[in-house]
This record gives structure tokens, sequence and C-alpha cells, in this order.
């Protein structure tokens, strides 16, 4: 059983799901939790080992990321923003929301990015194998992990709202 006052969630996805517009949302409407985009955090704090050219991303350094997300997450209140979750220690972690995107949706919305070609292509399988939601199954327990569907901005607002109703949920169950 974890101290925290306020739960940590972690938002994950196939890049273009609509983690970040999610996180922001969330933090705008539950003042108690803070976005925490861990893309940043590797830029800001030098957690990686170089830029993948072809993949355009950051070759990530996870002991050194994890050492600099453990200061974050202590007291709890983090949203999470990052495309992958079995980094995360399951203790760190009280629930798990996994988006998913339609993938005729989820290629317009990388083509607007300017993906290149591999990294599009990489996406969009990604996707449509549910790579990502098997993994926040394998990490954690089932029943924190949730999947919800990111296609509409009524779907998003929807999302939002059960999320914000699950933090109050939480709040009351471990009040003390
Ligand atoms: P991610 O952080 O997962 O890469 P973003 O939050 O940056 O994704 O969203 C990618 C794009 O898709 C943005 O232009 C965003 O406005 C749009 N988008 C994301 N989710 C939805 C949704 N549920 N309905 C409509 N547009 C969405
Ligand atoms: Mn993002």
């Amino acid at each position: 059983m974890s101290t925290r006052t306020n739960p940590n969630i972690v938002v994950t996805g196939t890049p273009g799901t609509g983690k970040t517009t999610h996180c922001e949302l969330l933090a705008e409407r539950i003042p108690s939790l803070r976005h925490v985009s861990v893309n940043q955090i590797v830029k800001d704090k030098e957690c990686h080992e170089g830029w993948d050219d072809e993949f355009q991303s950051w070759i990530v350094d996870e002991d050194k990321l994890l050492d600099e997300l453990e200061k974050e997450v202590a007291d709890g209140g983090c949203i999470l923003d990052w495309h992958a979750c079995d980094l995360f220690p399951q203790r760190w972690i009280d629930l798990v929301v996994v988006l998913r995107t339609d993938s005729t949706t989820l290629y317009d919305r990388l083509t607007a990015r300017n993906y290149p070609e591999a990294k599009l292509q990489e996406n969009l399988d990604t996707e449509i194998m549910e790579v990502l939601l098997q993994e926040a199954k394998d990490s954690y327990d089932e029943e924190i992990v949730v999947e919800l569907r990111s296609d509409e901005t009524e779907e998003m607002d929807a999302n939002v709202e059960r999320i914000e109703a699950w933090v109050k949920q939480w709040k009351e169950d471990h009040r003390g």
C-alpha cells in the first residue's frame, strides 16, 4: 500500500492516439494532478544516448530516466505521458489508461505530423497489433488497466470525465 495522497496515472498508447491532449485536459480539470511529459524529461535531463535518425526519436537511457522519474512520482499526482509503460514499476502506478485509435484516423494524424515513412509504418503496426495494450496487461494487474477509444472529440471528453470520476473515488478510498 502506498502512502500517496494523490494517485499516479499512466496515459499510454501509440503515438498519435491522443496521450498529450488527454493529459493536458486532465491536468486542467483536476488541480491535484500534473502532466508529466516523459519525453520532455528525457530531453531536458538528457536521459538518452543520442538521437535515432531513422526513427526520429531519442535512444532512451532507462536507468537515468527512472532515477529522474522517481522524484516526480514519490508524492503522487502525476499523469505520466509516455508511449510505453513497462518501464514504470508497478508500485508507482495506480491506473494505466491505454488509448486506442482506428488505423485510418491514426494514419491521418501521423501524416499530418510529417512522420518519416519508417516511423509511420512502425506506429500503425504497433496500433493494429495492440502492442501497448498487451504491454500494459503484462506489466500491471489487469484491474488497473483501462482501454479507452480515442477516435473522436466526444470520446476524449467522455474519457476525461471517466478518469476524473476514478480519481475522485480513489481519493475517497485512500482518505486517512
Ligand atoms: P500523442 O500525444 O498520443 O502522440 P496527441 O495528443 O498529440 O497524441 O494527439 C495527436 C493529434 O490527434 C492531435 O492533433 C490531437 O488533437 C488529435 N486527437 C487526439 N485524440 C483525439 C480525439 N479523441 N479526437 C479528436 N482528435 C484527437
Ligand atoms: Mn504526445
